[in-house]
C-alpha cells in the first residue's frame, strides 16, 4: 500500500498511489468518464431531442475505434458513483452536534471520510453526488449511458450497493407518482427506451425477480417461487427460462408491473418473516431490435457481381439486456440482530452478497480464479462484472458518524469495483431464419409459376393437335365421298349411253335388213328413192346423238376439273396444318429450353443461398478466431472457454451446408453451371466447386463427375482472372491426390497452368497456380513429363512477382521435385544432373536460402540438402555458391533434422570433401 501526501497528513489511497490514479483518470478522460459521457451525450441530447435521443456510436463507449467489433470487444471499466443521503429526522435530532462523518468535494470527485477530529482518508470516484443531487442528474450520469448502450445492442447493468436506509431503493426504484422529479432510475430508463424503439419492429420485455436465501422468486407471479438459472454451454450466457416475461408497450403498463412486483415482494417477505432489505431485487429488460440502416462492415461481400445476393442479405438483430439490481443491505446481519435468525440462516442470507464481494476482489486483483459459481447472485451477474456488459454502480452512504464502519466498508467495495474491467461486446446476430423463410417463399413461387405455365402449355398443344387431326380427317372423308359419288354417276351415265347406242344399232340393223328385202322385191328404181330418204334420216339422228354425247362429255370434264380443284384445296389445307404443327413443335422446344433455364436459375438461387451461409459461417469463424486470438485479457477467460465450442459448431455447420449442397442442387447441376453463358453464374459456380473441393470427402466425387476436366476447361476457355484464381485453387486442392495428379498431367495441365500464370496479375492467382504445380512436383512418376512440359520453368517464372506466398509455393515445389530426384538417384533410376539445375533453378535457390520468411527458407534448405545427395550435382553446386549455404545450414539451421541432413549430404560427397579441404574448412 502506498501512502501519499497532499490530502491531509495520512491520505489513504486504497492501494492506488496518486500518480497511478492520475494516469487512470487521464485514460478515463480519453475513454469515457461519467462526466464526459453524461454532459456530452445527455445534456446535448436532452436539449436537442424532441422524440429521439442522440445515439452515441459504439466507438464512443470506450474511445476504441470501429475495429472493436472484429477484435471481440471494447474495453469498458465498471463506473462507480457515490451518493450521500440527506440527514433524516432521526439524524437531525440525534447527531445535531456532530459533524457528518464524510465531507464531499464533488468538483474534484473526491470523498473524505473522517477518521477522528484531525485525520481524514480521501477517495476518488467516477462521480460524487452530494445530498442535494437531483434524481434526474443521478439518472443521466449513472444510468443513461448504460441505457444508450443497451439500445445499441450491448448488455448493461445498473446496481446500487449500500447499507439499509441509505437510499438504494430511492435511487433505483422510486416510482415518483406524487412528484415526478423523484422518479428513480428504473422509471426513467424505461421512458428513454420506449422513446427510442419502434413498437412495430422492435420488441421489449421485462422480468422482475427477488433473490432471497439463494432462492429466486418471480415478483410478477408469486406461485413461481423457485426459478433456476440456466447457462448456455456454448455462449456462457445465463438466462431464467422459468421467469415470467411480460411484453411492455407503454410506460403505464410498466409502472403497473413495478407496482405489482412491489406488492408481491411485500407479501413474499411477510410470509418469509423477513424484510425487503434482506433480499435482492432484480429487474431485467430485454430489448430486441432489427438493424435498419445498411452497415458496410456487415454487408455481404461480392455484392457487386451478384444481384440476388444483395436482395437476400440476412437481416441483423441486436439484443441488448438491461439489468437493474437493488441489492440487499450491505450491513452485516449479525449486527442488526433483530430478525432472530440462526447463524446458518444469517450465513445463507448473506451468501450472495459476500460472494459478490469476493468476485469483485478477485477481478480487481486480476486473480486467476474468480469464484463466480459460489452464489446465485454472482452467477446472474457474471456478465456484469468481468463480462461483456457496460456496468455502472451507485454506492449509497448516510452521513451519520454512528455508521462510520459500514460507510467505510461500502466505500472500500466501491473502490475495488472501480478496478474491474469489462470487455463490451455487441450482441448482434444474423437472422438466418427469416432470410431462409424469404428464400423458400421465393423458390416456391417460382416453382408454382413454372408448373402452371407448363400445364397451360401442354393443354394448348394437346388441344391444337386434336383439332387439326379432326379437320384433316373430315377433309379426307369429304373428298373420298365426293369422288366416289362422281365415279358412280359417270359410270351409270356411261352405261346408259352405251345401252342406248346398242339399242339404236340393233334397230337400225333391223330396218336396214327390211329395206334390202323390200328393194329386192319391188325393183331397183322405186327402191333407190326410199333407201336414200331413210339414210338421210339416219345421219340426222346420229348427228343429234353425237351432239348430245359431246355436251355430256363437256359437263363431265367440267365436273372433273372442279373436283381436281377441290382436291388441290384440301391438299393446301393439309400443308398449312402441317406447318402449324411444325410451328407448335418449335415453340414447345423454346418452352422446354426456358424451363431448363429456369431450373438453372433455381439451382443458382439455392447455391447462392448456400454460398451466403458459407460466407457467413466463414466470417463468423473469422470473428470467433479473431476473438479468441486476442484473448490475452485474463478477465475474459470466460469468453475463451466459450469460444471453442462455437468454433467446432460452425465447422459442423459448414459440413452440413456442403452435404445440403449435394443433396439440394446436385453436383452435376453445379458442374454444368461452370459452362453457363452468364459470367456471374460461372464465377459463382466455380466458387462453390472450389469450396467443395476444399473438403477431402468431396474430392473424389468431384473428379468422378468430371469436375476436374471442367475446371481445366475453364482455365482454357475464359480470360476472367477471378475464375482463373478460384479454379486454380480448386485444382491445387484436387492435385493433392496421386491419381488426380496423373489426370491433370494427361490433360495438358502444366501448359494450362503455365499460361494462366503468364497472364495473371493477381499474386493470389499465382499462389494457387504455384501451389498446384508444387503438388505435381511431389509425384515420382511425373518428374520427366512435368519438366518436359515446362513445369520447372513455369515455377521459376513466377518468382518475379516477389510475393512471399508465391515464393513459398515455388520453394515447396522445388523441394518436392528435389526430393523425388534424390529418391530416384538412390534407387538408381536416375543418373544425370538434376533437372532443376538443368532448368536454371540453382541461382534463385541460393539467393533465397537465407530468406526471412521461414516457409520459403525451410523448403529451400530441404531442396539444397536433396540436391547435394547426388554426386553429379556437386560441381554445379560448388560453382553456384550452394556449398556455402549447405555448410551454413549444417551449422545454423534451427531444425535439427535439416541440420543432420545437410551434414550427411556434405559427408557423402567426395567432391564436397575435397573442396572443403581446399578451403581449409571443416563441417
Ligand atoms: P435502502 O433502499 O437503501 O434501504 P431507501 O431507499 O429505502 O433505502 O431509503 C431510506 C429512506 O431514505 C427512505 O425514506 C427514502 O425516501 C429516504 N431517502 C433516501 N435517499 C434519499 C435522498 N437522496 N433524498 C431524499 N430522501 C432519501
Ligand atoms: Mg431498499
Amino acid at each position: 500500500m502506498a501512502a501519499a501526501g497532499g490530502f491531509g497528513s495520512n491520505t489513504y489511497r486504497n492501494g492506488v498511489n496518486r500518480s497511478s490514479l492520475k494516469a487512470e483518470n487521464k485514460s478515463l478522460a480519453a475513454n469515457q468518464s461519467f462526466k464526459s459521457s453524461s454532459s456530452a451525450s445527455s445534456s446535448s441530447s436532452f436539449k436537442s431531442r424532441s422524440l429521439q435521443f442522440r445515439k452515441s456510436s459504439p466507438a464512443a463507449l470506450g474511445g476504441a475505434n470501429g475495429a472493436a467489433r472484429d477484435s471481440g470487444g471494447v474495453p469498458g471499466r465498471v463506473r462507480v458513483a457515490v451518493r450521500l443521503r440527506p440527514r433524516n429526522a432521526e439524524e437531525l435530532a440525534a447527531d445535531a452536534d456532530f459533524a457528518d462523518c464524510v465531507e464531499l468535494q464533488p468538483e474534484l470527485k473526491r470523498l473524505k471520510l473522517r477518521k477522528n477530529n484531525w485525520d481524514t482518508d480521501t477517495y476518488e470516484f467516477d462521480e460524487v453526488f452530494t445530498e442535494f443531487a437531483s434524481q434526474k442528474r443521478v439518472y443521466e450520469v449513472v444510468a443513461k449511458p448504460v441505457v444508450e448502450s443497451v439500445l445499441e445492442g450491448y448488455n448493461g447493468t445498473v446496481m446500487a450497493y449500500g447499507q439499509t436506509g441509505t437510499g438504494k431503493t430511492y435511487t433505483l426504484g422510486k416510482l415518483g407518482e406524487e412528484d415526478t422529479a423523484a422518479r428513480g432510475i428504473m422509471v426513467r430508463a424505461m421512458e428513454d427506451i420506449l422513446g427510442d424503439i419502434s413498437l412495430e419492429t422492435d420488441s421489449l420485455s421485462v422480468s422482475y425477480l427477488q433473490l432471497y436465501m439463494e432462492t429466486i422468486q418471480d415478483l410478477l407471479d408469486p406461485s413461481n417461487d423457485n426459478i433456476s438459472i440456466v447457462e448456455d454451454p456454448k455462449t456462457g450466457d445465463v438466462s431464467l427460462p422459468g421467469a415470467t416475461l411480460v411484453e411492455v408497450r407503454d410506460q403505464q403498463s410498466f409502472l403497473e408491473l413495478l407496482r405489482l412486483g412491489e406488492a408481491h415482494r411485500f407479501a413474499a417477505n411477510t410470509k418469509l418473516n423477513t424484510e425487503s432489505s434482506r433480499s435482492h431485487a432484480i429487474l431485467m429488460v430485454n430489448v430486441k431490435r432489427y438493424v435498419k440502416e445498411k452497415d458496410p462492415a456487415l454487408s455481404m461481400e461480392n455484392g457487386s457481381n451478384s444481384h440476388s445476393a444483395k436482395n437476400f442479405k440476412a437481416p441483423v438483430i441486436r439484443k441488448g439486456k438491461l439489468v437493474v439490481v437493488d441489492l440487499a443491505g450491505s450491513e452485516r446481519i449479525d449486527k442488526s440482530g433483530s430478525e432472530g435468525h440462526t447463524l446458518e440462516e444469517a450465513k445463507s442470507i448473506n451468501l450472495s452478497l459476500s460472494a459478490l464481494g469476493k468476485c469483485i476482489n478477485a477481478l480487481a486483483e486480476n486473480s486467476a480464479h474468480v469464484p463466480v459459481r459460489d452464489s446465485k447472485l454472482t452467477r446472474l451477474l457474471r456478465d456484469s462484472f468481468g463480462g461483456t456488459a457496460r456496468t455502472s454502480l451507485v454506492i449509497t452512504i448516510g452521513p451519520s458518524p454512528r455508521h462510520r464502519g459500514e460507510t467505510m466498508s461500502t466505500i472500500m467495495f466501491g473502490q475495488r469495483a472501480m478496478k474491474v474491467e469489462n470487455m463490451l461486446k455487441l450482441k448482434e446476430e444474423f437472422d438466418y431464419k427469416s432470410l431462409s423463410r424469404r428464400l423458400e417463399l421465393q423458390l416456391d413461387k417460382l416453382i408454382a409459376e413454372h408448373e402452371r405455365q407448363q400445364k397451360a402449355f401442354d393443354d394448348e398443344i394437346e388441344r391444337i393437335h386434336a383439332e387439326s387431326e379432326m379437320e384433316i380427317a373430315e377433309a379426307e372423308r369429304k373428298y373420298a365421298d365426293a369422288l366416289e359419288k362422281e365415279r358412280m354417276k359417270y359410270q351409270k351415265e356411261y352405261m346408259e349411253s352405251i345401252k342406248k347406242i346398242e339399242e339404236q344399232l340393233v334397230g337400225d340393223q333391223r330396218k336396214h335388213d327390211n329395206d334390202i328385202a323390200t328393194v329386192a322385191h319391188n325393183g331397183y328404181y322405186a327402191n333407190g328413192e326410199v333407201s336414200s330418204i331413210s339414210a338421210l334420216e339416219e345421219v340426222a339422228d346420229l348427228k343429234k346423238l353425237l351432239e348430245k354425247e359431246t355436251i355430256l362429255k363437256k359437263a363431265a370434264e367440267e365436273e372433273l376439273t372442279n373436283h381436281k380443284r377441290q382436291l388441290y384445296q384440301s391438299k393446301l389445307m393439309e400443308a398449312s396444318a402441317t406447318s402449324e404443327i411444325l410451328k407448335l413443335r418449335k415453340s414447345l422446344e423454346d418452352e422446354s429450353r426456358q424451363k431448363e433455364k429456369r431450373e438453372g436459375e433455381i439451382a443458382l438461387l439455392q447455391s447462392q443461398l448456400l454460398q451466403l451461409s458459407f460466407d457467413a459461417d466463414e466470417r463468423r469463424r473469422r470473428l470467433d478466431r479473431a476473438g479468441s486470438g486476442n484473448d490475452s485479457n485474463d478477465l475474459d477467460c470466460l469468453t475463451a472457454q466459450v469460444n471453442n465450442p462455437q468454433l467446432s459448431d460452425s465447422e459442423n455447420g459448414e459440413k452440413a451446408s456442403v452435404a445440403k449442397l449435394f443433396e439440394q442442387v446436385g453436383l452435376h447441376k453445379i458442374l454444368s453451371l461452370l459452362e453457363a453463358d452468364d459470367a456471374d453464374v460461372r464465377i459463382h459456380a466455380v466458387k462453390v466447386v472450389a469450396n467443395l473441393a476444399a473438403e477431402e470427402a468431396n474430392q473424389q466425387k468431384i473428379v468422378d463427375a468430371g469436375g476436374l476436366m471442367s475446371l481445366l476447361n475453364l482455365l482454357r476457355s475464359t480470360d476472367d482472372e477471378t475464375i482463373h484464381r478460384v479454379a486454380a485453387g480448386a485444382i491445387a486442392n484436387l492435385a493433392m491426390n496421386e491419381t488426380n495428379q496423373e489426370l491433370i498431367m494427361a490433360q495438358g495441365g502444366i501448359r494450362l497452368l503455365s499460361t494462366t500464370a503468364a497472364n495473371a496479375g493477381d499474386p493470389q492467382t499465382l499462389r494457387m497456380v504455384a501451389g498446384a504445380i508444387a503438388n505435381l512436383c511431389g509425384n515420382d512418376k511425373l518428374q520427366t513429363m512435368l519438366r518436359g512440359e515446362g513445369g520447372i520453368k513455369a515455377l521459376l517464372g513466377m518468382v518475379h512477382c516477389g510475393h512471399p506466398d508465391v515464393l513459398a509455393q515455388v520453394a515447396r515445389g522445388i523441394a518436392n521435385f528435389a526430393k523425388c530426384e534424390s529418391r530416384a538417384s538412390a534407387q538408381g533410376t536416375k543418373t544425370g544432373r538434376s533437372l532443376l539445375i538443368e532448368d536454371g533453378a540453382l541461382p534463385w535457390v541460393v539467393q533465397n536460402a537465407k530468406n526471412e520468411a521461414s516457409a520459403i527458407r525451410r523448403h529451400i534448405e530441404l531442396a539444397l540438402c536433396h540436391l547435394a545427395q547426388h554426386e553429379v550435382n556437386a560441381k554445379d553446386m560448388i560453382s553456384g555458391g550452394a556449398l556455402w549455404e549447405l555448410v551454413r545450414i549444417s551449422r545454423d539451421c534451427s531444425r535439427e533434422d535439416i541440420r543432420t541432413l545437410a551434414r550427411r549430404s556434405l559427408a557423402s560427397s567426395s567432391t564436397f570433401k575435397v573442396e572443403l579441404r581446399r578451403l581449409r574448412m571443416d563441417y
